[in-house]
């Protein structure tokens, strides 16, 4: 057993979404905590865009969003429940909420290299990345030439097939 193999270095992209309490507050100790973990290194952050909700029960706050990219050493799967576990720091509770209710943060991967994977709990790419401007937007902030494994097209020329009237 070797104990000194290099780690291989991926870059995820991550999305950023929420809309209940100060969630501009939320998403900058969100990534402070990220960027404190051993294994991920901020690299980028997009603006923060404000949203109208789509889906979900009528009648929700605007939700703030936002995209990041990390670099890690971990696996997708351990990025992944790294992500839940600050979801749940800042006060998600996912066992009270609605289906695209209202919730302080939810952080989605969304793009983990060239990878394609679709597990019980984790799909990558994101599944409804392509569908929407919000999540699209900012991602071309910090990631326009990254190509969309399976999709065969970089973020800026999906964000650019986006239907006018489409922001799902
Ligand atoms: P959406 O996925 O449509 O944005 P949501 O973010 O509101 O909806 P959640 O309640 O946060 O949905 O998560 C629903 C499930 O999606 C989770 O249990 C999680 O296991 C699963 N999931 C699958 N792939 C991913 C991914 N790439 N990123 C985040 N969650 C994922
Ligand atoms: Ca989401
Ligand atoms: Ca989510």
């Amino acid at each position: 057993m070797l104990h000194n193999e290099p780690k291989i270095r991926a870059q995820a992209a991550i999305a950023m979404g929420g809309n209940v309490g100060d969630v501009q507050r939320t998403f900058k100790r969100a990534l402070s905590r990220l960027d404190k973990h051993a294994e991920i290194t901020l690299l980028r952050r997009s603006d923060w865009i404000e949203t109208a909700a789509v889906g979900g029960p009528p009648g929700q706050p605007d939700f703030v969003n936002g995209a990041i990219v990390v670099e890690t050493t971990l696996s997708p799967g351990a990025l992944f429940e790294v992500l839940q576990g600050v979801e749940t720091h800042f006060g998600r509770e996912r066992s009270a909420e609605q289906h695209w209710g209202p919730r302080t943060l939810d952080l989605d991967l969304l793009l983990f290299g060239d990878q394609s994977m679709d597990e019980e709990h984790l799909t990558v790419p994101h599944a409804r990345l392509a569908q929407r401007r919000f999540v699209l937007q900012p991602l071309e902030q910090v990631a326009p030439d990254w190509k969309v494994p399976g999709l065969g097209a970089t973020v800026a020329e999906l964000l650019r097939r986006l239907p006018a009237e489409c922001s799902l």
